[in-house]
């Protein structure tokens, strides 16, 4: 067992406040990824957690003892970090082997525990190189191994792919995965990218200014964004948001801006009732846009001029403009359109998000 709790936690390095108020629930074997863009305090709620910064207020369990005071190197934990952090004098077997001679393992144990965590990583012929001799996917390897040689109740990974070039991260984050399932230990990792996150996560905590604005599996965090903020984050490309004021008129609930309207389907007009006559922002991801056809609702068509036409060959990604609004509508890639010409777009109903103008919190 596992289990990571932080209750309250806060970290305010001398006046800034950088964490505020984070409670998590990390179950055992998940896998837990911090989200958001740099600054937002991730790493810090990670490097608290690790022992590497000390708690301003709060409190950080493991297995149900409180660590606040407990230093890193009896946390049971292990960290994998960006920069890796190898020792370059010493070969990839003298890496791995270094914390466990430091906690006096038997010579025998840490042979067959390095044996093993080589054979998972596919770096057997490697153990005898220096970290100069290793290209940065191997050293990632070796970083890993490090962390697995220790058998921790808990890995965190700090950015630990964000080094690599994009074909091998994408290859890291699958081995990742499949190490994961192997090893079933908790694992919190930290990343600025929401692929990564919605890939890796079995659920994600979305962050911001050091405030958690979301936890949730990723298909929750894309399907239901609790406010404007995780909306636009989590999916790629981002969600397209049009302000509009709401105005209640024969039955319907429209969302008006400028050269744009539609009529809000019935079950967000009800929930939205409350905010007629005010400004709210329509949340619409370009994949549940696309060419108007027959069968659409009319009330959830309108028109748009195409301003810039991406062919990515599985897609097309429009960038089109409604008055005032710009909408990125992901189509077919068959397609034939072209700049300036006039298009009618749909929305799917079920895909249509609103949210307050004012508190930025789902509708
Ligand atoms: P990134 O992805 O850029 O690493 P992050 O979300 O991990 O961002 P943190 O590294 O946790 O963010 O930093 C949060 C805030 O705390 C930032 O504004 C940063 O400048 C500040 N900060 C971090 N460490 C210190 C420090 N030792 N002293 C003062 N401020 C710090």
């Amino acid at each position: 067992m596992a289990e990571v709790l932080v209750r309250k936690l806060n970290k305010k390095f001398d006046i800034t406040h950088v964490v505020k108020d984070v409670d998590l629930e990390i179950h055992d074997k998940e896998f837990v990824v911090f989200v958001g863009p740099s600054g937002c305090g991730k790493t810090t709620t990670l490097r608290m957690i690790a022992g590497l910064e000390a708690v301003t207020s709060g409190e950080i369990l493991i297995d149900n003892a409180v660590v606040n005071e407990v230093p890193p190197m009896d946390r049971d934990i292990a960290m994998v970090f960006q920069n890796y952090a190898l020792y370059p004098h010493m070969s990839v077997a003298g890496n791995m082997a270094f914390g466990l001679k430091m906690r006096k393992f038997a010579k025998s144990e840490i042979e067959t525990r390095i044996k093993r965590a080589a054979d998972i990583l596919g770096i057997g012929d490697l153990l005898h190189r220096k970290p100069r001799q290793l290209s940065g996917g191997q050293r990632q390897r070796v970083a890993l191994g490090r962390a697995i040689v220790r058998d921790p109740k808990v890995f965190l990974f700090d950015e630990p792919l964000s080094n690599l070039d994009a074909k091998l991260r994408v290859q890291m984050r699958v081995e990742l995965k499949k190490l994961h399932e192997r090893l079933g230990t908790t694992a919190i990792y930290v990343t600025h990218d929401q692929v990564e996150a919605m890939t890796l996560g079995d659920r994600v905590v979305v962050m911001k200014d050091g405030v958690v604005q979301q936890v949730g599996e990723p298909l929750e965090l894309y399907n239901a964004p609790a406010n404007r903020f995780v909306a636009g984050f989590i999916g790629s490309p981002a969600m397209n948001f049009a302000e509009v004021t709401l105005s209640a008129t024969n039955g319907t609930l429209w969302a008006v801006a400028p050269g744009f309207k539609i009529g809000l389907p019935a079950a967000l007009a009800q929930r939205a009732a409350s905010h007629a006559g005010k400004p709210a922002t329509v949340g619409i991801r370009p994949e549940d846009l696309h060419i108007a056809a027959a069968g659409d609702p009319p009330e959830l068509c309108f028109e748009v001029e195409a301003e810039v036409v991406e062919q990515l060959g599985s897609e097309i990604l429009l960038d089109t403009r409604a008055g005032e609004t710009t909408f990125v509508a992901s189509v077919e890639p068959t397609l034939r359109v072209r700049i300036h010409d006039r298009l009618r777009l749909a929305m799917n109903p079920n895909r249509l998000h609103l949210f307050d103008a004012r508190t930025e919190a789902a509708i």
